[in-house]
């Protein structure tokens, strides 16, 4: 895969449609992978934290949400193809998986949210299949991961704002039992508008 250099932080040289079917791929063969959608914000931030930097660089799919990144790129002379925002790239793939035997858990945002985003999603994609929802604002990780693999999804999306989305995916990856682990930020929110 090509890379586009902002900072430090590597993006994929790739459309939104190219990186919907990319995670729907993973998804039908299993593949894990994890999936984060920096704006200029975030990768500022990571310009002075390695380790954010890091989390970011070794994910599988990175694209720009923000058109800040795309403007930079295009000054670098290396243009990525267009703004990839979050909220879309996941409208996409629920478009795509709403058929398929994919389970989807939501977990992010205040209380309330993600249960009326399932809801509106729901609506929107006759057939989509959300197993699970949990708000952003919980203590022990353990807990929360055990409840998720019970329910074993395979899109997990992680709404709780950039880095700590990335923190946790980052921290809790190798034991969620998912596939495809998203960082949403804001988007439950969005959702439930
Ligand atoms: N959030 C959360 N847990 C936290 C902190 C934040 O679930 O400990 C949620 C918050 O409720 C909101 C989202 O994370 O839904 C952050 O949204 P924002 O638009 O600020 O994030 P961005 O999209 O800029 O990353």
């Amino acid at each position: 895969k090509k890379n586009i250099n902002i900072l430090g932080t590597k993006f994929h040289h790739i459309t939104r449609s190219e990186a919907a079917a990319f995670i729907v791929k993973c998804l039908q063969e299993r593949k894990k992978a994890s999936v984060f959608t920096p704006n200029p914000e975030i990768v500022m931030e990571a310009y002075h934290d390695s380790r954010l930097q890091a989390i970011l660089n070794e994910s599988e799919l990175v694209v720009p949400d923000g058109i800040g990144v795309v403007i930079a790129s295009k000054l670098l002379g290396q243009p990525l193809p267009e703004r990839v925002a979050g909220f879309d790239l996941v409208q996409e793939v629920f478009n795509q998986i709403q058929n398929k035997e994919i389970k989807v858990y939501f977990l992010g945002a205040g209380q309330g949210v993600a249960e009326l985003a399932k809801k509106k999603m729901e609506e929107k994609y006759t057939n989509l299949k959300i197993v699970g929802v949990h708000n952003g604002y919980f203590d022990k990780d353990e807990d929360i991961v055990a409840s998720i693999n019970a329910l074993d999804p395979d899109f997990l999306l992680v709404g709780l704002g950039a880095p700590k989305q990335e923190y946790w995916i980052d921290k809790n990856k190798d034991r969620l039992n998912a596939s495809v682990l998203m960082g949403v930020g804001g988007s439950f929110d969005g959702m439930s508008g």
